[in-house]
């Protein structure tokens, strides 16, 4: 007997269609959602440009028959579900039975099944929906389905996806999900001939490791709880590793991906006091609840969820992680159940919890003389924005007539003094002046890295030892498609093995701040945010300066506070950042006379 049925009509209504098919991605959810649901143990996914022109997934799952295959594709056609009350106690992933026939309206589709059990499996061919093909063929136990050319019957669709290289991310998120999802699962990703990913079956930490590098395991803590509602399992960032990018964020419930802003705010909270401001911990988080207990229904693309007892999940979860990291804090070496392959070799520092800092680097000197720097490639001729002795008087005299104070411009030393190593405070003729040190350099920096740029001269430092970064496939394919533009501010980098290879840094700079810039370039350059190139280059100076300046809580000797006061009024708009942000306020006497 046929295994698929038709949905009676009220239960039809019952549940939210919503558009299935937005873009190659929802395609690649579905196919492989089906693939899974047929208990395959290997899939492939096979996608050209993005999967505007081709995404194929390749299953070994249970397979149909002849007449299975045609009802696959009609509407409401599922053999998951047959009755109001299984709505509710779904674990399956798909149960619309909609998904193969909303995508074979609007593409030329190709499918090529076999159950086990017969010799000869079943090739249908549909266009917009039509069935303009059908033969016995032979092909594997399992299941193929080529859907090409989406939209092509609504152009309107079809003009509104973004490039190959965006609709490919989208799709690489999709595949990711649902890989981590089923580690137990093989699956390879194929796109434009070349193997992005080839995962074998694995533990759900190696999955992790094969997704997204070793290095990655290294940085994570188990996560586990289980009480009478739900299980609560999976890995979460060490707060040290904190990135400024959101992204390896995933929860998953019922072995479903979802996004939650309630959830990642549970998890948020958890890290409060452990994270520096604006760093984002990954986390890989399941959840395994009785089916009765959630609704997956609410949101068309079914990827929002609702717990029966929010609260519940709310607290539980935020005790679990923060139970795992201080767990972690007194429990050296735990035991991550690897495979040695995936034990990144250096595990000194793996047991140990650092409480957070501001990164601080005590050799930093930003006001040390490049061409003393020992690595520097060759001297460098000073640039004019670069201050010259005379410019630097003129700056003294401008600090010395602003501060002079009443006392008839006494040519004193400026005093001034650090507060709460944030701020430089010190007297003028107007008022208390207070200083924001990070700002204020980052101010001073833009402006000089956009002379020494526009002069193509950008002072650098040949590295001793050149630096190997590990990417993932997609960012490393930014990268390369940016090495000009990461030339032009100072850093000598190529692609070696799938990795950036750094030779060569600006001199002002460290490799861990190079580090951090690059990674926020990634993070933009992934946002696919057209910019002009003027705008690019703006965006990517403030960055380096923004990276490269004295932070928040740099102890600042009483030279460096005079030298940083001196170079800031010599900007020709000192009191404003590149951003508009103020660079200092002056707090007039009278204000703090009111005060008593
Ligand atoms: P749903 O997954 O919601 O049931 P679909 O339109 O995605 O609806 O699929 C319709 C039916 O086709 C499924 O219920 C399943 O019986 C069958 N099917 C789809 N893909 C596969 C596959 N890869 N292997 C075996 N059966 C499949
Ligand atoms: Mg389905």
């Amino acid at each position: 007997m046929s295994r698929i049925r038709l949905l009676p009509e009220t239960l039809a209504n019952q549940i939210a269609a919503g558009e299935v098919v937005q873009r190659p991605a929802s395609v690649v959810k579905e196919l492989l959602e089906n693939a899974i649901d047929a208990g395959a143990t290997d899939i492939k996914l096979i996608v050209k440009d993005g999967g505007k022109t081709l995404i194929q997934v390749v299953d070994n799952g249970i397979g149909m028959d002849e007449v299975d295959a045609r009802m696959s594709f009609e509407r409401h056609a599922t053999s998951k579900i047959s009755s109001s009350e299984d709505l509710f106690r779904i674990m399956t992933k798909g149960f619309r039975g909609e998904a193969l026939a909303s995508i074979a309206a609007v593409s030329h589709v190709e499918m090529r099944t076999r159950p086990e059990n017969a010799d000869l499996g079943t090739l249908l061919r549909l266009e917009g929906g039509k069935v303009v093909g059908q033969e016995p063929v032979a092909t594997p136990k399992g299941t193929s389905v080529a859907v090409k050319n989406l939209f092509f019957n609504v152009p309107a669709r079809r003009k509104f996806l973004k490039s190959a290289q965006v609709e490919m991310r989208h799709v690489t998120d999709e595949f990711q999900r649902v890989a981590l999802a089923h580690p137990e699962i093989a699956f390879t990703l194929i796109h434009n001939g070349n193997e992005v990913y080839r995962l074998p079956p694995a533990k759900p930490l190696q999955r992790i490791g094969h997704i997204f590098g070793r290095k990655m395991i290294d940085r994570l803590v188990p996560v586990n709880e289980q009480t009478d509602y739900v299980r609560i399992h999976g890995y979460t960032g060490k707060p040290e590793f904190a990135k400024q990018r959101r992204g390896e964020q995933f929860f998953f419930v019922n072995r479903r991906f979802v996004k939650s802003g309630y959830l990642h705010s549970a998890v948020m909270q958890a890290y409060e006091g452990l994270l520096p401001e604006k760093r984002y911990p990954p986390y890989f988080i399941f959840f395994d609840i009785d089916p009765g207990h959630i609704d997956i229904n609410i949101h068309p693309t079914k990827t929002e969820i609702k717990f029966d007892d929010e609260y519940t999940v709310y607290n539980l979860l935020r005790a679990s992680v923060r139970h795992a990291l201080g767990k972690f804090d007194q429990m050296p070496g735990i035991d991550f159940d690897l495979d040695p392959e995936l034990i990144p070799r250096k595990r000194q520092d793996a047991g140990k919890l650092h409480t957070p800092q501001v990164k601080v680097n005590p050799d930093f000197n930003p006001f040390r003389d490049e061409n003393a720097t020992p690595f520097l490639q060759e001297p460098k001729a000073q640039i004019p924005s670069h201050p010259s002795r005379e410019d630097k008087a003129d700056q003294w005299q401008a600090l010395q007539e602003l501060f002079s104070a009443e006392n008839d411009g006494a040519q004193q030393e400026t005093p001034s003094f650090q507060w709460q190593r944030k701020y430089i405070v010190t007297q003028t003729r107007e008022g208390l002046m207070i200083v924001h040190q990070h700002r204020a350099h980052k101010s001073m920096l833009f402006h000089r890295l956009q002379a020494q740029m526009q002069a193509g001269d950008l002072p650098m430092q040949q590295l001793m030892f050149p630096e190997v970064w590990e990417y993932l496939p997609e960012e490393i394919r930014l990268l390369e498609k940016n090495l000009d533009a990461l030339a032009r501010t100072g850093i000598d980098a190529s692609i070696e093995n799938g990795t950036l290879v750094v030779q060569a840094i600006p001199a002002h700079a460290t490799v861990a701040q190079i580090k951090e810039y690059v990674e926020e370039l990634l993070a933009h350059w992934a946002e696919d945010i057209p910019l002009e190139s003027g705008q690019l280059e703006k965006f990517m100076l403030l960055s380096l300066a923004e990276k490269t300046a004295i932070r928040s809580g740099q102890e600042l000797g009483a030279s460096e506070q005079q030298q940083l006061l001196a170079e800031l009024l010599a900007l020709p708009e000192p009191r404003f950042d590149p951003s508009g942000k103020p660079n200092f306020v002056i707090i007039p006497a009278e204000q703090i006379d009111r005060q008593f």
